[in-house]
């Protein structure tokens, strides 16, 4: 098993398919980290926790990983989105995370209401997952602080 896997990220600016709109904000890696992860982890939906730059709380998260179908499945895209309500954005901030486990492969594209609900459904999963013993670790691992 690849996990846990380690990364630092900038974040940088997506391809504004309005993931804030249905309220689940990504932050978006750098093509060279998302190139690095594929060394190891297949396409797909992954948890994990998420730090930022600016806050001392280390937070689960769920990550899409794979080719992005909005540029002809030609682009690479690693994106992340924080279980948590943040006031403002954070574009150009480091974002440390760690992958802790696979969800399942990429949905194919269905409706939104199918998408939202299934994004829902990842973020449970995360969120019981973090809470097991085997995880809980990793909220004061020395690799996510900054
Ligand atoms: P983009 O296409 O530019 O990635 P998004 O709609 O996905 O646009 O919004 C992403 C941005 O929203 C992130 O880069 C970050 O600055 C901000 N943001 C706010 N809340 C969150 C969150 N909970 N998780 C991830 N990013 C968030
Ligand atoms: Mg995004």
């Amino acid at each position: 098993k690849p996990f846990p896997i380690f990364l630092t990220s900038k974040v940088i600016e997506g391809f504004g398919r309005g993931g804030k709109q249905l309220g689940i904000p990504t932050a978006n890696m750098t093509e060279d980290v998302v190139n690095s992860v594929l060394q190891s982890a297949p396409n797909g939906i992954y948890f994990g926790l998420a730090k930022t730059e600016f806050e001392k709380k280390v937070r689960p998260m769920v990550m899409s990983l794979g080719w992005n179908p909005y540029f002809k499945n030609e682009k690479l895209s690693g994106e992340v989105h924080i279980i948590h309500n943040y006031q403002s954005d954070f574009y150009g901030t480091q974002l440390k995370v760690v992958i802790l486990g696979f969800i399942r492969p990429e949905a194919d594209f269905v409706d939104i209401e199918t998408l939202v609900a299934e994004i829902q459904r990842d973020i449970d999963f995360c969120l019981k997952a973090v809470d097991k013993e085997d995880y809980k670790k990793y909220f004061h691992d020395k690799l996510l602080s900054h």
